[in-house]
């Protein structure tokens, strides 16, 4: 039997995402989100500004003759780059890519680290951290000067963000390879970032009228399962007062609205029980709620309908992957 690869073939979206999806954008609402995966992406990057700035990056793409253009969304276009009619293999061969100036980056993918803007001093979990991107560009965001525990449970891949980490370099960074689930409570963080291991239902692609994706029913159940215990600890490690960012790459409620509504309904249900225990003694379990992602992160950027008014979920276009973006804050206890 010839060997399968990771990702499933086919024609069509699998039967179990077309249905969930069209239950709840509607029947328009699929149809629209069918196109956005059967675009062709260009290919994408960010400037790494702890190793140059946007020009020094734009100079090496002139002199290599490769046309790029800057996306339309506000928040991204002084560092990130469109590359048009050239292919990733084309960045790589840059100066800039060997010295990791420059991260191939979905557009979407550099929203998160955007939305928790993190900030020199801070300590800052990235709980599911590899291959790196993410973590790179908060440690870019903060000038180098944020503390960062980079989580990865999987051995190759913490490999992976170690071998990034020191490329692009992000210094101040402490990668654990260890299960985020199990983190000891005793850690309390400024911020945390949990771009949660999904089903992949917003990155999926129809391009050349072939379906490629992992998307399953099994996988989507294993997901929800790991972001809910993932979030609850997220929830716990976060100092009150902080800020968490739950992101995901899947367009669907039960991995992003409804994940963030009854983890939050269940840690608020807690919290309240633990101060009533404590009485008029200051307690730690604070409430968390839903907070507005930044002004401005989302100006340009293709959104889908969202449950929560305070998140975002991004429509898969020819430039954006569907994903998913909430900001949460802990209250002061
Ligand atoms: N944030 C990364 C980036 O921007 O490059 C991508 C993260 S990817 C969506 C999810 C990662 O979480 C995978 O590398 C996976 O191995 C890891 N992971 C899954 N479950 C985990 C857990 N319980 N603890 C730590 N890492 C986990």
């Amino acid at each position: 039997m010839a060997k399968r690869s990771a990702e499933a073939l086919g024609s069509d979206l699998p039967d179990g995402l077309a249905r969930r999806l069209a239950d709840q954008y509607g029947e328009d609402g699929l149809a629209l989100i069918r196109q956005g995966f059967a675009e062709h992406r260009p290919v994408t990057l960010r400037a790494n500004a702890l190793k140059a700035n946007a020009a020094a990056i734009a100079e090496q793409l002139d002199a290599a003759g490769i046309a790029w253009g800057r996306p339309p969304a506000r928040a991204l276009e002084s560092t990130a780059f469109v590359v048009r009619g050239a292919r990733e293999d084309a960045v790589r061969a840059l100066a800039a890519y060997d010295e990791g100036a420059l991260y191939l980056q979905s557009l979407s993918a550099m929203l998160p680290a955007l939305a928790l803007a993190p900030a020199a001093g801070e300590n800052i979990l990235d709980m599911a951290a590899a291959p790196g991107g993410k973590t790179c560009q908060m440690a870019a965001l903060s000038g180098g000067e944020a503390l960062i525990c980079a989580c990865e449970k999987n051995h190759v891949r913490a490999e992976r963000l170690r071998h990034n980490l020191a490329k692009q370099g992000a210094a101040r960074v402490n990668v654990m390879e260890c299960d985020a689930r199990k983190l000891d409570d005793f850690f309390s963080f400024d911020k945390v970032l949990l771009d949660a291991p999904c089903s992949g239902s917003g990155t999926v692609s129809l391009a050349g009228g072939t379906y490629r994706g992992g998307f399953s029913d099994e996988l989507l159940a294993r997901s929800v399962k790991a972001q809910r215990a993932l979030l609850r600890k997220a929830l716990d490690v976060l100092k009150p007062g902080g800020t968490l960012v739950y992101a995901t790459c899947s367009i669907l409620a039960d991995e992003n609205e409804r994940m963030v509504e009854s983890v939050l309904d269940e840690w608020n249900g807690r919290a309240a029980k633990a101060r009533r225990k404590a009485g008029a003694s200051p307690s730690s379990r604070a409430e968390a709620e839903l907070a507005p992602l930044p002004a401005n992160l989302m100006e340009g950027v293709p959104a889908l309908p969202c449950r929560l008014p305070e998140a975002a979920v991004v429509r898969p276009t020819e430039l954006f992957e569907g994903f998913f973006l909430a900001r949460i804050e802990k209250g002061r206890a």
